[in-house]
C-alpha cells in the first residue's frame, strides 16, 4: 500500500492547510509520542465548529475522496508524511483523524485502497473483525497514519489476538467512535500478522471433513439421543464410517481419548488460544502431544459414544468458550 505520488497532491496543498490545517485534531487525549493535543482552531466549511461538538461529529468530514476534495488532499498529504516517517525512521507525524460517511455501498478493501490505508487500519480502528461492506451514511473513522488499533477492553477474537503485542510499543489515545468514546492502544505502522490476517479473511481453519454433510449445527437443539434440549457445542458432519478427518489447523494433540459421550476424541490447541474437537471417531491417528500439521489425517469417522450414526461432532473453542464453527470455516476448503 503506498501512499499518492506527492505530486498530484502538491497543488492543493496550500489551500487545503490554509483552510483546515488547523481545525484537524481530534484525539480527546493521548499519551505516548507522536499524538499531538492540539487544540482546533476554528475551522471553515463544514467541519464542525463547536467545542461542544460531540462524538463523531468532532472530525473533519471527508468528502468525495476525489481531487475536489480539499479535506482528503489534506489527508493524504498527511498520510504520505507519515509513510515517509515510517520508511526513514523520522520523527513521527501527529495523528491526526477524519470521518467519511459513504454515500453508497462499499466494501472495506475499496475504501482502504482509495486512501492509501491498509484494510486492517480502517478495520481495527471501526471494531471490524471481519471483511464486511460499509453501507451508506455509516460513519468511518479515517486515520492520518497507517496502523493497527487495539482497544484496551478486548472483546472479539480479532482483539484479543491484536493485544498480544507489546504495549509499550504503541501510544494509548482516546477516540470517538460510533459507541461513543473509547481508549485504544494504536500501533504505528503495524500490519497483521498471518494468524490475524487468516482470523479475519475467515481463512483460520479448514473443514475437517470434506465430504461430511451437515446434520446439524451450533447452538440449542433438542438431542437426537435424549430428545431433550440443550446446547450442541459444535457441529455434526455425517460421512460414511472410515471417512478421513482432518486437522482443521496446526497445532498440537492436548487430548486424546475414549469418553461417554464424545466416544473416541481428539483435541488439538491451536495458537492464540484456540481449540479444536473431534469427537465420535472409529479411530484415532493421532496421540497426545503429537504436532499435526493443518489438513493432516487426525482419525476416522465412527459412531462411538453417544451417536445415532456415523458422523464427526466438530467443535471450535475460544479460550475455552465454544464457538460456531461454521463462520470461521470458509466454504471454498470444503
Ligand atoms: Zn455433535
Amino acid at each position: 500500500m503506498k501512499p499518492s505520488p506527492a505530486g498530484r497532491l502538491g497543488a492543493g496543498r496550500r489551500f487545503a492547510f490554509a483552510l483546515f490545517g488547523a481545525a484537524a485534531l481530534l484525539v480527546l487525549a493521548a499519551t505516548g509520542p507522536a499524538i499531538a493535543q492540539t487544540a482546533g482552531a476554528k475551522p471553515t466549511g463544514t467541519a464542525p465548529t463547536s467545542a461542544a461538538a460531540s462524538g463523531t461529529s468532532r472530525y473533519p468530514k471527508l468528502g468525495s475522496l476525489g481531487p475536489d476534495d480539499p479535506l482528503y488532499i489534506q489527508h493524504q498529504e498527511q498520510l504520505a508524511a507519515s509513510y515517509t516517517a515510517l520508511r526513514s525512521g523520522g520523527p513521527e507525524p501527529e495523528l491526526v483523524m477524519y470521518v467519511y460517511e459513504p454515500r453508497r455501498v462499499v466494501d472495506l478493501f475499496s475504501l482502504a485502497a482509495r486512501l492509501n490505508l491498509p484494510y486492517e487500519t480502517l478495520a481495527t480502528l471501526n471494531r471490524l473483525d471481519r471483511a464486511r461492506e460499509f453501507l451508506p451514511g455509516e460513519t468511518i473513522l479515517v486515520p492520518s497514519a497507517p496502523g493497527l488499533f487495539a482497544p484496551e477492553k478486548a472483546s472479539t477474537d480479532l482483539d484479543y489476538l491484536i493485544s498480544y503485542r507489546d504495549e509499550a510499543q504503541g501510544a494509548s489515545l482516546a477516540l470517538e467512535g460510533r459507541g461513543g468514546p473509547s481508549r485504544f492502544v494504536f500501533f504505528r505502522g503495524a500490519r497483521f500478522n498471518p494468524e490475524e490476517r487468516a482470523l479475519f479473511l475467515g481463512l483460520l481453519f479448514r473443514f475437517p471433513l470434506p465430504a461430511g454433510r451437515l446434520t446439524s449445527g451450533f447452538g440449542l437443539r433438542r438431542s437426537p439421543v435424549s430428545g431433550r434440549t440443550a446446547m450442541h457445542d459444535g457441529i455434526d458432519l455425517a460421512a460414511p464410517s472410515g471417512t478421513e478427518v482432518y486437522a482443521a489447523r496446526e497445532g498440537r494433540v492436548s487430548a486424546s481419548g475414549n469418553d461417554p459421550v464424545l466416544g473416541e476424541y481428539v483435541v488439538i490447541d491451536h495458537e492464540g488460544g484456540w481449540q479444536t474437537v473431534y469427537g465420535h471417531l472409529s479411530l484415532r491417528n493421532v496421540r497426545l502431544n503429537d504436532r499435526v500439521e493443518s489438513s493432516m489425517m487426525i482419525g476416522r469417522v465412527g459412531s462411538t459414544g453417544l451417536s445415532t450414526g456415523p458422523h464427526l461432532h466438530f467443535e471450535v473453542r475460544s479460550r475455552g468458550e465454544a464457538r460456531d464453527p461454521e463462520p470461521l470455516i470458509p466454504k471454498g476448503t470444503r
